[in-house]
């Protein structure tokens, strides 16, 4: 039969592809200079030692590697992520409270599914991460951005939504070096949506891939440590820290709750791949991983600078942008009636990609704003492609006059 006459679940209505996997397809080609994506740096994927390490697993516990695990994930992971969010970030769990995923964007849907029925409210940053809002609208919640400044959500434009909108089920929030604008929530911030979440009985959902990569400042501590009245589900990953391709993330939360998550990864996955698990184990065990973190941070740390300075040297003077003191990311703001995607058009026939900003915003607008990665580029090719898009923006904005 043809898709056209098959019917599908309503839900599909609302499901789009992503502007970033589209912009990734042109990005493969070798000679563009690709700002797009949220990728790590290629080169610092630890793949020698991954071989030896898979070599050891295979040899010294074949079985558990090959085998069916159970949904929760490995004990022995398990153990060492309490272990670590204990050292890293205070947060008090103990491994019952860890349940191993498929990377955290599987934990996104597994929230989706935890907890939205059609038409509830999800309340998000402005802008959000483009995959929670994918992950989410799956569920076909409303979602409803709340003004956000450089310290994270503004707490009255939180409670006036808290008050006075009905099913609000969830609050989503990338408080570390967020995705999309690079910003950080303060310790305040943090704080004030812990009481505030608590007073209203509604979860947060902390999102923290990028918590680890912080180059410069105090490490701050996670919503999830801060407060005992509020629910708190926390989502972190190896991607940035680690790799990507292994996929594996954790999801940390109370047993109760955390429980319900168990029974729809059931559903979902059975489990994360066992051999992923040990993998990752093992390179806890025997490898540096904080050591491996801090040379990821400064190589990111130096391809920010390369990117502020090519910034200063190469935009306009109305284009502002923020200046992240840690993760993948920087948010650039063009003068208002400027549309990013028409630029992104004009910049690609120069060979340089990026994402415009209106993806980031569940509904819609912001067209003159768009998101810039540091961490993938050498530093000459950064100020190569910021030179590049100077250029372009230099025209762009001299047609317009
Ligand atoms: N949340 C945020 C904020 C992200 O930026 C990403 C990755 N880009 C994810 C979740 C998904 O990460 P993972 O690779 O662990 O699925």
């Amino acid at each position: 039969m043809k898709p056209s006459r098959l019917r599908f679940a309503s839900r599909m209505q609302d499901l789009r592809t992503s502007d970033i996997r589209e912009i990734l397809k042109v990005t493969q080609r070798p000679e563009i200079i690709s700002f797009a994506g949220g990728l790590p740096a290629s080169e610092l994927l630890p793949a020698a030692e991954m071989a030896e390490l898979a070599r050891d697993v295979l040899l010294d516990d074949g079985v558990r590697a090959l085998q069916y695990a159970p949904t929760e994930g490995l004990d022995t992971l398990r153990e060492l992520i309490a272990d670590r969010l204990r050292r890293l970030w205070g947060l008090q769990r103990s491994m019952d409270e860890v349940l191993v995923v498929s990377g955290s964007q599987q934990a996104l849907d597994l929230t989706g599914k935890v907890f939205l029925d059609e038409g509830d409210v999800v309340l998000c940053e402005s802008p959000t991460y483009l995959g929670a809002i994918g992950a989410f609208r799956a569920y076909r919640p409303t979602f409803v951005e709340v003004p956000t400044d450089d310290h994270g959500m503004v707490p009255a434009e939180l409670e006036a939504r808290l008050g006075s909108l009905d099913r609000v089920k969830l609050i989503y929030v990338v408080p570390d070096f967020q995705n999309p604008s690079g910003r950080r929530w303060s310790v305040e911030r943090r704080r004030t949506l812990a009481e505030l979440a608590g007073g209203y009985n509604v979860p947060v959902i902390e999102d923290a891939p990028y918590a680890e990569l912080c180059f410069e400042g105090e490490p701050m501590p996670p919503v999830a440590a801060l407060g005992d009245t509020c629910t708190v589900v926390y989502l972190g990953t190896c991607s940035k820290i680690l790799s990507p391709g292994m996929r594996l993330g954790w999801v940390v939360a109370d047993s109760d709750l955390l429980r319900r998550y168990v029974l729809v990864k059931q559903g979902t996955d059975l489990h994360t791949s066992s051999l992923v698990q040990l993998l990752a184990a093992r390179f806890m065990l025997d490898h540096d991983l904080e050591g491996h973190i801090a040379r990821i941070r400064d190589v990111y740390r130096g391809r920010r600078d390369a990117m502020l300075a090519a910034l200063e040297e190469h935009f306009p003077d109305d284009i502002s942008f923020t200046r992240p003191s840690g993760g993948l990311f920087l948010w650039v703001e063009l003068p208002e009636g400027m549309d990013a995607r028409e630029l992104l058009d004009r910049a690609l026939e120069e060979h340089v990609a990026f994402v415009p900003g209106e993806s980031f915003f569940p509904n819609g607008g912001h067209d003159n704003s768009l998101r810039l990665n540091f961490s993938a580029m050498p530093k000459e090719r950064i100020w190569e492609g910021v030179r590049r898009l100077g250029r372009v923006l230099s025209s762009v904005t001299v047609a317009a006059v």
